[in-house]
C-alpha cells in the first residue's frame, strides 16, 4: 500500500493564506500576549515560532518573558491585566511552567474569550457539552490533518492513545463530534496493540519515541502522530516508527512537519477568531 505522508507544513501554510485574508478585514491588528515563565530551550523556540508566525499572517505578538522565580500572584496579576485590556485578543501561557506555579490555577486565570489556548475549564466544559467557543490547539489540528485525506469520518473507529487535557480528552469530543466510534488507551491500559490494530484513525499522543510499530497498525489507518521527543542525537522522534508504518497505513503525520506546524496555525485561528468576535467585522467577505 502507498503510504500518504500529510504535509503539515504545506496545510498550515494555506491555512495562514487564509487567515491573512480574515486579519485584512478587521479593523484593527489581532494582537496576542505570550508570557514565558523561565528559560527552558524548548519554550524559547516554541516562542520564537509563535512571533514568527502571528507576524506572518499580521497578528501582533508580545512575549511577556519572566523570571523563573516570579510569584505566583505577581503571574495572577499580570493576567488580571491582560483580561482587562481592551488591546489585548489572545493569552497564552506557554507550558510547562515552573513546579512552584500551579498550572490549573494559572490557566483558569485567563478571560475564556481570550483563551486561545482553549485549556480553561470554561472552553473544555462548552466542548463536552456540544457547544465549543474556543478549541484547543492540537486536538484541532489533528482533525485538520486527518480531514485532510478523509472528510467521511462517521463510523469510523478512532483509537486515541493518551488523555492528557491538552491533547486526548478535548481530541476525544472532536472525533465524537464527527460521530467516530473512540476509544481512549493510556498507561494502565492492557494489550495496547488489540486496540491500535482495530483503529481506522489512530493518534498517538504519548511523549514515548517509537510506542508504535508497524504491527499495531491495521493496514490502511490513518496515523496522527502527535508526540514530540528530543533524541539524545539532537533529532526529534515521534510516537509512531514511520519507517515500520509506511506501506501499512494508509496516510501518516511525519515528526517534525506534521501536527507541530499545523497546531501553530490552530493557535492563530483562535487569536483571528477572539479578534473577530470582539470587533464585529465590516464584512465577512
Ligand atoms: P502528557 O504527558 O500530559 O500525557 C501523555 C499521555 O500518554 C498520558 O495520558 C499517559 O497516560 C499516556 N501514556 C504514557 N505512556 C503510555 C504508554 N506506554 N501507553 C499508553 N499510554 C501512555 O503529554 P501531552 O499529552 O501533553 O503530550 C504528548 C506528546 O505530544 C508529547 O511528546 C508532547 O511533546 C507532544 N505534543 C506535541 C504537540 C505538537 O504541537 N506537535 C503539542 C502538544 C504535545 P496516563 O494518563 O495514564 O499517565
Amino acid at each position: 500500500m502507498q503510504t500518504i505522508m500529510i504535509d503539515g507544513k504545506k496545510l498550515a501554510n494555506e491555512k495562514r493564506k487564509e487567515l491573512k485574508k480574515r486579519v485584512e478585514h478587521l479593523l484593527t491588528p489581532p494582537h496576542l500576549d505570550v508570557i514565558w515563565v523561565g528559560d527552558n530551550p524548548a519554550s524559547a523556540v516554541y516562542v520564537r515560532h509563535k512571533e514568527q508566525a502571528g507576524a506572518s499572517v499580521g497578528i501582533e505578538v508580545t512575549v511577556h518573558h519572566l523570571p523563573e522565580s516570579v510569584p505566583e500572584l505577581e503571574l495572577l496579576d499580570l493576567i488580571e491585566q491582560l483580561n482587562q485590556s481592551a488591546a489585548v485578543d489572545g493569552i497564552l501561557v506557554q507550558l510547562p511552567l515552573p513546579k512552584h506555579l500551579t498550572e490549573s490555577n494559572i490557566l483558569e486565570a485567563i478571560d475564556p474569550a481570550k483563551d486561545v489556548d482553549g485549556l480553561t475549564s470554561f472552553n473544555l466544559g462548552h466542548l463536552l457539552s456540544g457547544s465549543p467557543q474556543m478549541i484547543p490547539c492540537t486536538p484541532q489540528a489533528c482533525m485538520e490533518l486527518i480531514e485532510s485525506v478523509e472528510p467521511h469520518l462517521a463510523g469510523k473507529l478512532a483509537v486515541i492513545v493518551g488523555r492528557s487535557r491538552l491533547v486526548g480528552k478535548p481530541l476525544f469530543q472532536l472525533l465524537l463530534a464527527k460521530h467516530c466510534t473512540v476509544l481512549q488507551a493510556h498507561s494502565k491500559t492492557v494489550n495496547l496493540t488489540s486496540l491500535t490494530r482495530m483503529a481506522d484513525i489512530l493518534v498517538v499522543a504519548t511523549g514515548h519515541p517509537g510506542l508504535i510499530s508497524g504491527a499495531d497498525i491495521k493496514p490502511g489507518a490513518i496515523v496522527i502522530d502527535v508526540g514530540i521527543s528530543k533524541m539524545p542525537d539532537g533529532t526529534l522522534a515521534g510516537d509512531v516508527k514511520t519507517e515500520d508504518a509506511k506501506g501499512i497505513a494508509s496516510a501518516i503525520t511525519p515528526v517534525p512537519g506534521g501536527v507541530g506546524p499545523m497546531t501553530v496555525a490552530m493557535l492563530l485561528e483562535n487569536v483571528v477568531l477572539a479578534a473577530e468576535r470582539k470587533q464585529n467585522p465590516v464584512s465577512e467577505d
